[in-house]
């Protein structure tokens, strides 16, 4: 081993779902939205002047944050932008989660970029236990920690909590900050933002890439205090100005002012959510019912790994993880009703 090798930070790294090349796949593996964005994205991107791109970007990025200080009904300085939510919960995990006795906690079921931000960062975490329907309980956080972490609707599972069970945890860790990680509110769930005023260690992370179409321009956010803002700006530009380039903060604040496309795509997904899960239950899956844009499925006949690969073979692709407690399900994102149509067909066959 080179001597160099000994001060390298060595990390295991998260893994994101496929990004297949070929045309012609029906891809329901990592939970994009179906339905292009609103046309005022493509209008506005278009619409930045050739000489704009030779200069930097607002570092602030203003306009965008304006935009959903209007939308969310928030004040700008308690708003955050980054790249994509994960940029903006990495940067979370930096800034909030430095106490190194107390473990941070979060779901041992859960969005598994939890733990490899905590690894590269160095914090200790615990892993606390979802009930046997897959249900976080609040109780179970009461206890000494370094800050506190969850998805509400959860994922991979699609289970939401209700808000007073969110509040509580919230609640009872006033010395930590807790984060709720929404990135797929707008499909059903309560948010937890209308807390900010009440709670001073509460931040409540967002999204484009699901409910606004925006995964592409990479567009997260976060609302709490204006404390906890100023502390994470202070780490973002301690780390790089520039996150949000000029395309993200244009499409992004004309995403935000087409509410008519925002609900209709919304509606639409929740609707074929719903014959969906009429589907899956008729073919003799189980499932939970799912306030999020997939659905968490298993099979009491077949293998989900087994499902996973025939699918695979006909083009369409899931999430499947080889992980304890859920290695005999599989997530799939909710399509257009012609793309569950093709994924029901194939099921069929599959299960025949
Ligand atoms: N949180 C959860 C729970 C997610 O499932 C995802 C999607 N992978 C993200 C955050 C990050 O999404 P993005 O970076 O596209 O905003």
């Amino acid at each position: 081993m080179p001597l160099w090798e000994e001060n390298i930070r060595k990390v295991v790294p998260y893994t994101p779902g496929e990004q297949p090349k070929e045309a012609n796949i029906i891809k329901l593996n990592t939970n994009e939205n179906p339905y292009p964005p609103s046309p005022a994205v493509q209008a506005a991107v278009a619409g930045i002047p050739d000489a704009d791109l030779r200069k930097y970007p607002d570092p602030a990025a203003a306009e965008l944050v304006n935009a959903l200080a209007a939308r969310y009904g928030r004040k700008p300085s308690e708003v955050f932008v980054g790249v994509g939510s994960d940029d903006v919960l990495a940067m979370c995990f930096l800034t909030f989660f430095n106490n190194r006795e107390k473990p941070v906690l979060f779901p041992d079921i859960t969005y598994s970029f939890y733990d490899v931000w905590a690894d590269l960062f160095r914090i200790p975490y615990e892993t606390v236990p979802l009930d046997d329907a897959f249900r976080i309980r609040p109780e179970q956080y009461e206890r000494e920690n370094g800050g506190i972490v969850f998805p509400n609707p959860n994922a991979p599972t699609g289970r939401a909590m209700a808000l007073a069970d969110a509040e509580r945890i919230i609640a009872s860790s006033p010395g930590s900050v807790v984060i709720v990680d929404e990135a797929y509110v707008d499909f059903g769930a309560e948010s937890a933002a209308g807390l900010i005023p009440k709670y001073d260690n509460l931040l409540v992370v967002q999204t484009f890439s699901k409910s606004r179409s925006l995964a592409g321009e990479r567009i997260g956010f976060a609302f709490g205090n204006e404390s906890l803002i100023r502390y994470l700006n202070d780490c973002k530009y301690s780390f790089n100005s520039y996150t949000m380039n000029r395309t993200a903060i244009a499409a992004g604040t004309a995403a935000l002012k087409d509410e008519k496309w925002f609900r209709e795509k919304v509606g639409k997904v929740i609707a074929t959510r719903g014959r969906a899960e009429k589907e899956f239950a008729a073919l003799g899956f189980r499932f939970y019912p799912s306030v999020s844009n997939f659905l968490f499925v298993t099979h009491p006949a077949k293998p989900a790994a087994e499902i996973f690969k025939e699918l695979r073979e006909r083009h369409i692709y899931v999430r499947y993880f080889a992980k304890p407690r859920i290695d005999n399900y599989l997530r799939i994102t909710i399509g257009t009703d012609e793309e569950m149509d093709a994924l029901f067909a194939a099921l069929r066959e599959i299960l025949a």
